[in-house]
């Protein structure tokens, strides 16, 4: 692949974390993955990530949130990234990448995710790649299936493993309550309690089916209604992760009675989301359970994916 334009010294690029609006989770298929289909809508919270040139490849790591699970070698969502668009374009040097977090570890929100998005992208501007959105996107479903969605940022629905994206319409913004929570909760912990959960109770189960979006949250995404939506928000993932992390209850139950039209588990938790009717009951919502001794953000989505700043 040729490099085809002048490249930077320094690029900066944003990427955001992401809410699933809706989760609906099917069988295992045979590379030990989850069918699913998911409603994602990127949300303000973003990570940061500044790329330089270097001889070899290294990251390093602050920000706001919680950093002990996050490795700085090559366990390194981002520097995994980076490394295959070296590969890609038979770049030789290396990068340093610095990257701010501020998407909850583990937090069921994408966060690693948003790195490696936002690493592509760097990589991409840095060395004056010009991949293009379909070979980026390439890339990113070999990285992990939530990295797809922080590149294309905005509301989508996908399928698959749930990097299978199309864009969804969305009308005007949704104002989100997220809360955050100690200690991360492992993706495939969560999936196996929910395998669990799903044998002990097989008898309960309706027949398997391919899991598709509902066309309800579509339409309500579509309006720009949080009210339609808020009745259609769901997580398969939830019981799951409420059973390893009991705690998550107290907290949706609070936010539920103190205004939100609705409350979820994001992702495979343990961060937890709630929807309002706009900024002015998030802002409430937020004091009430900050006042409860919980870490409680308001964000608002939908939002841009990784992009250059
Ligand atoms: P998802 O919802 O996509 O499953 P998550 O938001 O629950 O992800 P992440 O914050 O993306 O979780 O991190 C999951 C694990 O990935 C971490 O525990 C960490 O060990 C590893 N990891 C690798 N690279 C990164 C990175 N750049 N940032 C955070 N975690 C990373």
């Amino acid at each position: 692949m040729p490099v085809t334009s002048q490249p930077e010294q320094r690029v900066r690029v944003r990427a955001p974390g992401k809410l699933n609006v809706f989760f609906e989770v099917g069988d295992v298929q045979d590379d030990g993955y989850h069918d699913v289909a998911s409603a994602y809508q990127a949300v303000s919270l973003y990570e940061d990530l500044w790329a330089e040139p270097a001889r070899d490849f290294s990251v390093s790591v602050t920000g706001s949130v919680d950093l002990d699970a996050v490795p700085e070698d090559d366990r390194n969502l981002a520097l995994r990234a980076a490394r295959l668009v070296a590969a890609q374009i038979g770049h030789t040097g290396g990068v340093h990448l610095e990257i701010v977090k501020h998407v909850p570890v583990a937090g069921g929100m994408g966060g690693g995710s948003a790195d490696a998005a936002a690493a592509l992208v760097a990589c991409d501007a840095l060395w004056g790649a010009e991949l293009g959105t379909v070979q980026l996107q390439r890339l990113a479903s070999r990285l992990g299936a939530d990295v797809p969605f922080a590149l294309m940022g905005g509301t989508a629905i996908g399928t698959g493993r749930g990097d299978q994206l199309s864009p969804a319409l969305a009308k005007g913004r949704f104002d989100w309550v997220i809360v955050t929570a100690n200690g991360g909760l492992s993706t495939p912990d969560v999936y196996g309690r929910l395998d669990a959960l799903r044998q002990d109770h097989a008898f309960d189960i309706a027949p398997a089916r391919t899991p598709e979006v509902e066309a309800g949250v579509l339409h309500a995404l579509r309006a720009g209604d949080a009210t339609a939506l808020a009745h259609r928000v769901r997580n398969d993932l939830q019981a799951a992760a409420l059973s390893l992390r009991p705690d998550l209850r107290a907290t949706l139950e609070l936010g539920e009675s103190a205004g939100a039209l609705a409350g979820i588990v994001s992702g495979s938790g343990p961060t937890t989301a709630f929807l309002t009717a706009g900024p002015e009951e998030a802002l409430e919502l937020q004091v009430t359970l900050t006042a409860s001794g919980r870490t409680a953000l308001h964000v608002h989505g939908p939002v841009r994916g990784a992009h250059v700043i």
